[in-house]
């Protein structure tokens, strides 16, 4: 991992960087090449921008490791009118949460009753709801979770994050479930015992994990793969391979973040490849933002041109 990219994933959990970099005008200018706006309207405006491309979307509203019960309600009840607001406008959108959002830290059993508040809702409105995958610790709860709520719904899925050695036995043990899951790399900092330190078998172990979601028994299980990277490289293997292999396009998806690979997104839609586009919003952007920022030490640039220019 290289030195920039550890630095700013640091910086990503400051409080003291967090409170001034929000306030920067020069910082909320560069925010806006992956956010649309901070405001749920934003985001469906995004949304609706994107429809008539042919591609589908995944709404999600930053904010993580909330310290209150308070607040995770206030997140529960945000998604439950959201579900309503995209159910009435006619648009394809999903959407994504944290546990932390939920109260996890908090309370377990506060999160798993937030989770299930949106669960049915996205049962009442013919969604779905992604659980993303935060930082190690929490990984085996957040998998309780997903397990938990599997059985309650099909209308719910998981991200796994390809940079971690669990990651495939994760894996194996969820597919009797024939889940859907979003492969990942992983955005988080995480120490050599538990992740890949080189990109390279990153990348390497991102391929075998989406082969192994588009096998012929996951499949048939049910499984839904969502292969969520901007990498030209990987997207141009998974989707031969997919070909080669006859994969129905109803067991995958390509997902990309919002104002990342635009062109590929649209060439992949040209292609008559199905894409999906997660659209984030909400006050709570610093550790995201330094986390895309992380994964691309080049937009640092972009942020201080926005400084000076
Ligand atoms: C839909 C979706 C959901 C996600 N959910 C989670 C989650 O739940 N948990 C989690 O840990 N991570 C999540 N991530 C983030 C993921 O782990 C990676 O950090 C992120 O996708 C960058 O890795 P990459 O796969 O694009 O590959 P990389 O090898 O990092 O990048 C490949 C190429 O993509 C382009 N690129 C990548 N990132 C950027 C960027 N920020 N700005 C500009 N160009 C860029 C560059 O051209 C780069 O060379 C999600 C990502 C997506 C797309």
């Amino acid at each position: 991992m290289s030195l920039m990219r550890r630095v700013l994933l640091a910086g990503s959990t400051n409080t003291w960087l967090r409170e001034r970099a929000t306030r920067a005008p020069f910082v909320r200018r560069s925010v806006r090449r992956f956010m649309p706006g901070e405001g749920i309207d934003d985001a469906i405006r995004a949304a609706e921008g994107l429809r008539p491309q042919g591609i589908t979307t995944i709404l999600t509203a930053l904010g993580e490791n909330l310290t209150t019960s308070g607040e995770a309600e206030s997140v529960a009840d945000h998604y439950v009118e959201v579900f309503e607001t995209v159910s009435s406008s006619g648009l394809d959108a999903q959407i994504s949460v944290k546990p932390t959002q939920l109260g996890l830290d908090l309370d377990p059993a506060l999160c798993e009753r937030h989770l299930d508040r949106l669960l049915a809702c996205a049962d009442t409105h013919g969604s779905f709801l992604w659980i993303d995958m935060e930082s190690s610790p929490y990984v085996d709860r957040t998998l309780a979770l997903y397990r938990r709520a599997r059985a309650r719904s099909n209308r719910v899925g998981l991200a796994l994050q390809a940079y971690l050695f669990r990651t495939a036995n994760d894996l194996e043990s969820l597919l009797p479930l024939g889940p859907a899951i979003r492969i990942v790399k992983g955005a988080y900092l995480e120490p050599p015992e538990v992740a890949y330190p080189r990109k390279r078998d990153v990348d390497e172990n991102f391929y075998r994990l989406c082969l192994r979601l588009m096998s012929g028994d996951a499949q048939n299980a049910g499984a839904l793969l969502h292969i969520a990277t901007h990498d030209q490289a990987l997207i141009r293997r998974l989707r031969d391979h997919a070909v080669a292999h006859q994969v129905p396009r109803s067991g995958f998806e390509f997902a990309m973040l919002y104002g990342i690979a635009v062109a590929e997104q649209k060439r992949l839609v040209a292609d008559g490849l199905p894409v999906r586009v997660l659209v984030s919003y909400g006050e709570g952007w610093f550790p995201w933002y330094m986390r895309r920022l992380a994964e691309r030490p080049a937009n640092v640039w972009f942020v201080l041109k926005n400084a000076f220019g």
